[in-house]
């Protein structure tokens, strides 16, 4: 069964620069949309990994330098095959530990979507770009999305004070929406 899609099954608008569907065996989006807009630099990138891995104490390896740039050329969440297919004569299993080294430093996040599919990309902390996920329940597809920074502060504030009531303190937050995505809702 197709998934649910709002009454007037119109296509999601995203703002200017998220057009970066991370839709599985398709397009793998423009690379550059999201990381231009907020320019950061690649140098910068590659710094902020740098002391993360070495905070954790791991070498900032040229696989996994390789591997950032990889990352911060497809510019949206990714797949293992979208990794790979970068990749050229990098072996999956080293993929899978370099990616395993940098998410446990800090340097990349991972989306787990159902119990089988994950999603990577470079953490907000090395992007300096907060920021959440739509998941289509159709289609496992992942996209970015920012909200405006007030409102980012506004959940931080709110989630901070719920953890807080049950005796947590926040380090940071991760919040994913679930829902349909354009090419599904069309099909
Ligand atoms: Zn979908
Ligand atoms: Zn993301």
């Amino acid at each position: 069964m197709p998934g649910w899609c709002p009454a007037d099954r119109s296509p999601v608008r995203l703002g200017a620069g998220y057009g970066t569907t991370a839709h599985p065996g398709g397009r793998t989006g423009d690379a550059t949309a999201r990381f231009s807009a907020i320019l950061i630099l690649v140098s910068e990138i590659h710094a902020v990994a740098r002391r993360q891995l070495t905070n954790a104490g791991h070498n900032y390896t040229r696989g996994r330098q390789d591997l950032v740039d990889v990352l911060a050329g497809i510019g949206a969440p990714a797949t293992m095959p979208m990794i790979m297919q970068r990749s050229p004569g990098l072996a999956q299993s080293s993929l899978y530990r370099n990616l395993a080294v940098m998410e446990q430093a800090g340097v990349v996040a991972r989306v787990d979507v159902g119990d089988t599919k994950s999603y990577y990309e470079l953490s907000d902390l090395v992007t300096e770009d907060p920021h959440h996920h739509l998941v289509c329940s159709d289609c496992s597809a992942v996209v970015d999305i920012n909200l405006p920074p007030r409102a980012e502060r506004s959940i931080e504030r709110a989630l901070g004070d719920a953890a807080r009531d049950v005796g947590f303190e926040l380090t940071e937050h991760r919040l994913d929406i679930i829902g349909v995505c354009a090419q599904c809702c069309a099909a």
